[in-house]
C-alpha cells in the first residue's frame, strides 16, 4: 500500500470516493469533453476523490483512439476553486506531503501527456485557483471568459505552501521566469485581462460564448494552436540566478524569512529551471513534502478557515432570529471615521444619508470619499461608471431630514460621552421604531450612550477600524441592554459589508484596544530604559508585525494614543499605568504620522528615527540595549497576559475571538496562527515563568493573569 493509498484510507470512507466529477462527455465530432460540475457543491475543489476521478477520466480518454480533441470545462460559474485544504491540513509527515504532491503531478501529466497527441482546451470561468490553475497550466490551450468574477492564479504561499501539482514549473515554462515569480510568491491572483497580457491564458471570450469557443478551438485546432517559444532567461543559468537572487533578497526584506514557504517555492522554480520538466516535478514534490508540514503552514490553514468561519459568524446559532434588512443607513458625523464608514456602505450598494453639523465638514467628508474612490478607479479596480453610482448612493446633510427612513443608523462623531448621549437622544426622536441605532464608540460602553435612547435594546456597538476601507475586522459591540435582534442584524450587516465580525461585549478598550495599547505603551517604557527607537519596532517587525509599537504609535496619532491610553489606566489602574514617554511626547504636541514628525520624521517616502525625542525626554540611550528576544517578549507576553484577562472576564467567549480579532484588526502575524496560538506555541508555563522574572526587574504590571497561573498548572491550551 503506498502511503497516498493509506493517506486516503485514514481519513475517507468508501463512500466518499464516489465522485462524479469529472464527468466525461464525448460529443458527436468525437471531442472529449472533460466537466468538473459537482452537483453537491457550489465550487467545484480538487479532493481526493475527485483527483482520483480525473485520473480515471483520463485514462479512458487515453484508451480511445476515436477521441480527436478534449475540452476541460466547469461550472457555468467556476471552474475549479482549489485544492481540499482540510485535507492539506491533515497531512502530518513530510512523505505524505511529497506524496500528495506527486499523485496530482502523476494526473495531470497524464493530461499533458493527451495534449502531445491532440489538442486540450481549457475553458475557464469563475474561479481557476491554485490546483485549478494547474489543470489548466496541463492544458495546450486557455480561454478565458470575460466574466469579471473569472480569477486564474496561484495564492499557495497565503496558505503556507506552494504550488506543489506543477504550477512551479509549468508556469514559467510558460509565461517567463520573472512574471512567473511575480504570481508564484507573491500568491497572486488574476483577471482574464491580466492572465491574457502575461500570457496565462491565450484568449478572452464573452462568458457566453465561452463552451462554443473551446469547441471551435478543439475542432479545428491546427488553425488557432499557438507557437510557444521559450523564454531566453529560463535556458540561461547565469541570468536565472541573477533574477532569483534579487527575487530572494525581495522576499527576504518583505517577510524576514517568516514565510519559508515563499522561499521554498522559489528554490523550486529555480532548481527545476536547470532540469528537465520530469526532474523539475519531482523535486517540486520533494520541496512540497518539506513545507507542507510547517508549523507556519498549519497556523496559515488555521487562520484560513478563521475568516471563512468568522464570515459565517451568528450571535446566537441556536436561536432562529432573522436579521432585520438593512438597505438604507444613515451616518451621524463625517470625519475621518463617519466618511470612511459611508464609503464602504456605498461601495457594497447601501444608499447613505451622511450628516455633520456643518455644510464644510459634510462636503469634506465627501472630499475624502472621492480621494478612495477615484484612487480605486485609477488602479483599475472601480470603472468610472460605479464610481459614480457609489458616489450619487451618499446624500450630504446637516439635520436629520431622511434618518426616519434610514433601517440603520450609526454614529461616529468625537469620542466625547456627553456629546454622544446627546446625538442619540436627537437620534432616537428621529428613528424608525424598528430601526438599528449604532455607535462607533472605540471605547465608551454602549450602556452609558443609551440612557437617553428610547429603545436601547436596539442600540450596538459597530465599531470599525481605521482606515474602515483597509481594515477586515469589526467589532460589534454587546452593551448590558442590547437586544438579540439588534446584535444579530449588526453581525449580519457586517458580514454583508465583507468585513469580519467579531462579539465583544462592553468593556473599556473592548478586545483589539484593550491588547494593542498596552503593547504600545510598554515601547514607551522600553525607551524611557534607553533601548533605541529602531531597536524596539525591528524587534515587533521581526516577530511579524506590520509595524513597530512606536511607528505605530506616530500612525494612530500621538494625541489619540494618549486618550486612549488615559482611558484604559482609568478603568485598570496601575496595571494600565501610561508610560512617561507618551505622556510626555504627548505634552511636546508632536502629533506624529499625520503631522510630519513623532518618534520618526516624515519627509516625503523616508521616515527616520527622531533624534530629537531623546534629547527632549531627556533619554540617554543605553549602551547595553536589550536583547531584540526581550524586548519581543515585553511587548508580546503583555498583550497575552491581557489577553488572558480578557478571557478570564468573558469580554470575548473563545480564545479564536482573540485570534481573529488581533489578526484582522491588526495585522497580528498570520503566520504565528494568532496571539493564543502563539501562547500555545511558547507554552503557558514558560510564559508565566519570563512574565514572573519581568515583574520582579520591571514591576507589577507584568504579574500573570490567573488563567495563566492555571494553565501552566494544569498543561492545558488555549486552542484544542
Ligand atoms: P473626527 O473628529 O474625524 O470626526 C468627528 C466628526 O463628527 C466631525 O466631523 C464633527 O464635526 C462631527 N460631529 C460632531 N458633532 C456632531 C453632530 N451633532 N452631528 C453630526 N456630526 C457631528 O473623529 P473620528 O476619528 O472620525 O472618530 C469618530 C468616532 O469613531 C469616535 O467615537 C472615535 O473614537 C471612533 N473611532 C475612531 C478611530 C480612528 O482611528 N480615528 C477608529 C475607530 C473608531
Amino acid at each position: 500500500m503506498t502511503i497516498y493509498s493509506a493517506l486516503i484510507e485514514r481519513r475517507y470512507s468508501y463512500g466518499d470516493f464516489m465522485s462524479e466529477t469529472p464527468r466525461l462527455e464525448i460529443d458527436a465530432k468525437n471531442i472529449a469533453w472533460i466537466v468538473f460540475d459537482d452537483p453537491n457543491a457550489k465550487v467545484n475543489v480538487l479532493n481526493f476523490a475527485v483527483m482520483e476521478k480525473l485520473a480515471n477520466v483520463i485514462e479512458q480518454v487515453a484508451a480511445n483512439s476515436a477521441v480527436r480533441a478534449v475540452v476541460v470545462i466547469g461550472k457555468p460559474d467556476g471552474f475549479l476553486a482549489g485544492a481540499d485544504i482540510k485535507a492539506l491540513q491533515a497531512i502530518s509527515t513530510i512523505a505524505e506531503g511529497r506524496e500528495l504532491a506527486a499523485r496530482g503531478q502523476e494526473i495531470f501529466t497524464a493530461l499533458e501527456k493527451i495534449g502531445e497527441k491532440i489538442p486540450v482546451v481549457c475553458a475557464i470561468t469563475g474561479f481557476a485557483l491554485g490546483g485549478g490553475c494547474e489543470v489548466a497550466l496541463a492544458c495546450s490551450y486557455r480561454i478565458a471568459s470575460d466574466n469579471p468574477k473569472t480569477l486564474i492564479g496561484l495564492p499557495e504561499v497565503k496558505l503556507g505552501i506552494f504550488p506543489g501539482w506543477g504550477g512551479t514549473q509549468r508556469l514559467p515554462r510558460l509565461i517567463g521566469l520573472r512574471a512567473a515569480l511575480d504570481i508564484i510568491l507573491a500568491g497572486k491572483t488574476l483577471k482574464s485581462k491580466q492572465a491574457r497580457e502575461v500570457g496565462l491564458v491565450d484568449e478572452i471570450v464573452p462568458d457566453a460564448l465561452l463552451r462554443q469557443r473551446a469547441e471551435e478551438v478543439a475542432d479545428n485546432y491546427a488553425k488557432f494552436a499557438p507557437k510557444r517559444e521559450g523564454h531566453f532567461v529560463e535556458n540561461h543559468p547565469p541570468m536565472r540566478s541573477v533574477i532569483c537572487n534579487a527575487a530572494r533578497k525581495e522576499v527576504m526584506e518583505k517577510t524576514r524569512g517568516n514565510y519559508p514557504a515563499t522561499l521554498k517555492a522559489l528554490e523550486s522554480v529555480e532548481e527545476g529551471l536547470g532540469k528537465d520538466l520530469r526532474g523539475g516535478l519531482e523535486n517540486e514534490a520533494r520541496l512540497f513534502g518539506e513545507i507542507c508540514t510547517t508549523p507556519q503552514c498549519k497556523n496559515l490553514i488555521r487562520v484560513f478557515f478563521l475568516d471563512s468561519d468568522y464570515k459565517k459568524l451568528r450571535a446566537f446559532p441556536k436561536e432562529k432570529l432573522e436579521p432585520l434588512p438593512v438597505a438604507k443607513v444613515g451616518v451621524v458625523g463625517a470625519g475621518l471615521m463617519g466618511s470612511g464608514i459611508a464609503h464602504w456602505l456605498a461601495s457594497r450598494g447601501f444608499t447613505v444619508r451622511l450628516k455633520d453639523i456643518k455644510p464644510e465638514f459634510v462636503q469634506g467628508g465627501l472630499k475624502r470619499i472621492s480621494t478612495i474612490v477615484e484612487g480605486g478607479v485609477k488602479r483599475g479596480k472601480l470603472s468610472q461608471k460605479d464610481a459614480e453610482a457609489l458616489m450619487a448612493r451618499i446624500s450630504p446633510t446637516t439635520d436629520y431630514a431622511g434618518f426616519e427612513n434610514c433601517d440603520l443608523i450609526i454614529e461616529a462623531v468625537l469620542e466625547k460621552e456627553e456629546l454622544k448621549k446627546t446625538v442619540f437622544e436627537e437620534v432616537s426622536a428621529v428613528a424608525r421604531e424598528d430601526a438599528i441605532l449604532a455607535s462607533n464608540t472605540s471605547a465608551i460602553p454602549i450602556s452609558k450612550i443609551a440612557e437617553n435612547v428610547k429603545r436601547p435594546s436596539r442600540l450596538v456597538g459597530i465599531h470599525f477600524f481605521n482606515p474602515v476601507h483597509m481594515m477586515p475586522l469589526v467589532e460589534v459591540v454587546v452593551g448590558k441592554q442590547s437586544g438579540k435582534v439588534a446584535v444579530e442584524s449588526a453581525v449580519a450587516l457586517v458580514k454583508k459589508l465583507g468585513k469580519t465580525p467579531v462579539i465583544v461585549n462592553e468593556s473599556p478598550g473592548f478586545l483589539v484596544n484593550r491588547l494593542l495599547l498596552p503593547y504600545m505603551n510598554e515601547a514607551g517604557f522600553l525607551l524611557e530604559e534607553g533601548n533605541p527607537i529602531e531597536l524596539i519596532d525591528q524587534a515587533a517587525k521581526d516577530f511579524g508585525m506590520p509595524m513597530g509599537p512606536l511607528r505605530l504609535t506616530d500612525e494612530v496619532g500621538i494625541a489619540v494614543t494618549y486618550e486612549v491610553c488615559r482611558e484604559l489606566q482609568e478603568s485598570f489602574g496601575d496595571r494600565m499605568k501610561i508610560s512617561s514617554v507618551v505622556v510626555r511626547v504627548n505634552g511636546t504636541g508632536l502629533k506624529g504620522r499625520s503631522g510630519g514628525s513623532g518618534f520618526y520624521l516624515y519627509e516625503g517616502k523616508s521616515e527616520t528615527p527622531n533624534a530629537k525625542i531623546y534629547e527632549v525626554l531627556g533619554i540617554k540611550p543605553s549602551e547595553k540595549p536589550l536583547s531584540l528576544e526581550t524586548i519581543q517578549q515585553r511587548l508580546i507576553y503583555t498583550m497575552i497576559n491581557e489577553a488572558a484577562r480578557v478571557l478570564e472576564e468573558k469580554v470575548v467567549a473563545t480564545p479564536s475571538d482573540v485570534d481573529a480579532g488581533m489578526i484582522f484588526g491588526t495585522g497580528f502575524p498570520p503566520f504565528r496562527g494568532g496571539l493564543m496560538a502563539y501562547a500555545d506555541t511558547v507554552g503557558a508555563q514558560n510564559v508565566v515563568k519570563t512574565l514572573e522574572e519581568f515583574a520582579k526587574t520591571y514591576g507589577a504590571r507584568f504579574t500573570p493573569a490567573p488563567l495563566l497561573l492555571d494553565m501552566a498548572i494544569s498543561g492545558k491550551k488555549f486552542i484544542q
